[in-house]
C-alpha cells in the first residue's frame, strides 16, 4: 500500500461520506483494491452530492500533501498565433495573413524573457503549428534560450507541435525530441489531449493528433526522461463516459512509464471560438472535475488548478477539492484569455501565496519538476491604527 493510501485509511471520515454508498465505495476501491474503477467513476460524476465529493478528493490530496499548495515562478510566452489548423474550440488561432497573426523571432522571444528574468525559473511556450518552421527554428530558440538565461527551465511544445515539428523535418517523433532536448528542452506541458476519444476529436479539433498519437508522443518523451504534463479540456460535446475514459487511458499510460507529473484539467471558454454546440461548464462541473480527476488519477501525484482558464476564485476552491498545485505568477498569457479569461496576469509569488493562505493552505514554492521545495508565506498585512468612534 503506497504511504498515501495508508494515511487515507487512518483518517476520520465524515458522516456524509460513509452514508454515502458511491463514496464509501470509492473510498474503499482506493484503499483496499488500489484504484477506482471506470462504472464507480462514472458514478462519482453523476450520483454523488458536491460537499461530499469535494471532500473526499481533498481528504486524498491531504493524504499525499497535506495542506501544502504548490506553485512555481514561471512566464508564458507563446512562440506564434499562426497554425496550419482551425479547431474549433480554439479562440488563438490566426491565418498567416491576418492583421494580428504574428511569429515571433528568436530574438523578440528572448526579449519578452528578459524582464522577468531575474523573477522567474520557469517559461512556458507554446504556440500554433506555423507553416515553415522546422526543427532547426527550435533548436536556436532553445539553444539561444539557456545561453542568456540558464537558470530558466524551458516548458515547451504541445504534442501536436511535435508532431507537426517533426513531419515538417523529415523526423521520427523521437529523433525530434532527442534534438529538441539536447538544444535546451527540460520538460513538456500536457496540452492538446482535449479529449481522448477520437470521435470527439473529429468534431472538435479535426486534424490534430488521435488520441493514440497524443499518447505515444508523451510515452516517447518519458523514455527519454522528459518529463510530461497531461490535460483535458472539458464542457465542449463530451459525456461522461468520455471524461472516465479520457481519465482512464492517462492513467494506463502513467502506469507504463511514470513520467506525467501533474494532470491540468479546464473547462472550455467559448468567446470567439465556433462550437455552438458546446455544453459549457458550470462551477459545479468544473470543480467536480477536479476532484474526480484527484480520485481516479491514484498515480499522477499532481493535479493543477489552472487559474489562467477558471480565475482566481474558483481556483482556490479547487484547493480545498483535490487540487494540489496553483498555475503560477505567469505574466502573460493569450491562450485562455483571447477565448474570454480575465483571470490578472500580474500576479506576484505574494499574491499567490495570499490566494493560497486565504483558504487555509500552505503555500510551497517548487521548481518546475517538483524536486525543490520553498516554504513560502504572503507578507504579513500592515496593521493600521484607526482611531475609534465612539
Ligand atoms: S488548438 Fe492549437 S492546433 Fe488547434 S487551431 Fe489552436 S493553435 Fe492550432
Amino acid at each position: 500500500m503506497a504511504d498515501w493510501r495508508k494515511q487515507l485509511s487512518l483518517m476520520p471520515v465524515p458522516e456524509s461520506i460513509s452514508s454515502d454508498p458511491i463514496l464509501r465505495n470509492a473510498m474503499h476501491q482506493l484503499i483496499d483494491l488500489g484504484r477506482i474503477n471506470e462504472s464507480t467513476g462514472i458514478d462519482l460524476f453523476e450520483s454523488t452530492d458536491f460537499f461530499p465529493l469535494m471532500k473526499l478528493a481533498d481528504m486524498v490530496k491531504q493524504s499525499r500533501f497535506g495542506k501544502h499548495v504548490f506553485f512555481n515562478n514561471n512566464l508564458h510566452v507563446n512562440t506564434t498565433n499562426i497554425c496550419v489548423l482551425a479547431c474549433r474550440f480554439c479562440a488563438f488561432r490566426k491565418g498567416s495573413r491576418h492583421s494580428e497573426a504574428y511569429a515571433l523571432s528568436v530574438e523578440e522571444y528572448t526579449h519578452r524573457i528578459e524582464p522577468f528574468s531575474s523573477e522567474i525559473d520557469e517559461v512556458h511556450s507554446v504556440g500554433g503549428l506555423h507553416p515553415s518552421w522546422t526543427i532547426e527554428h527550435y533548436e536556436e530558440l532553445y539553444s539561444t534560450t539557456k545561453d542568456k538565461f540558464p537558470h530558466i527551465h524551458i516548458k515547451s511544445l504541445t504534442a501536436v507541435e511535435i508532431k507537426h515539428l517533426a513531419n515538417r523535418s523529415n523526423l521520427s517523433v523521437y529523433q525530434t525530441l532527442s534534438r529538441l532536448e539536447a538544444s535546451g528542452l527540460d520538460s513538456i506541458p500536457g496540452g492538446g489531449a482535449e479529449i481522448l476519444v477520437d470521435s470527439i476529436r473529429d468534431r472538435i479539433c479535426r486534424g490534430k493528433e488521435s488520441s493514440q498519437e497524443y499518447l505515444d508522443i508523451h510515452k516517447q518523451a518519458h523514455l527519454l526522461n522528459i518529463p510530461t504534463n497531461c490535460t483535458m479540456l472539458f464542457g465542449t460535446i463530451e459525456t461522461i463516459h468520455d471524461r472516465i475514459t479520457h481519465l482512464t487511458k492517462l492513467r494506463d499510460l502513467q502506469d507504463e512509464t511514470g513520467g506525467f507529473q501533474c494532470f491540468v484539467p479546464y473547462p472550455f471558454l467559448a468567446d470567439n471560438s465556433r462550437l455552438p454546440e458546446a455544453d459549457l461548464s458550470s462551477a459545479n462541473d468544473i470543480l467536480r472535475v477536479i476532484a474526480v480527476s484527484r480520485l481516479m488519477l491514484d498515480n499522477i501525484p499532481h493535479i493543477k488548478s489552472y487559474r489562467m482558464n477558471i480565475g482566481d476564485n474558483l481556483g482556490q476552491m479547487a484547493l480545498l477539492g483535490g487540487a494540489d498545485d496553483i498555475d503560477g505568477t505567469v505574466g502573460h498569457e493569450e491562450i485562455m484569455h483571447s477565448a474570454g479569461s480575465t483571470t490578472s496576469l500580474s500576479s506576484s509569488s505574494q499574491d499567490l501565496c495570499k490566494l493560497i493562505e486565504q483558504v487555509d493552505c500552505i503555500p510551497v514554492k517548487r521548481n518546475s519538476i517538483y524536486s525543490k521545495f520553498e516554504i513560502s508565506k504572503s507578507p504579513p498585512t500592515e496593521l493600521i491604527n484607526i482611531p475609534l468612534l465612539v
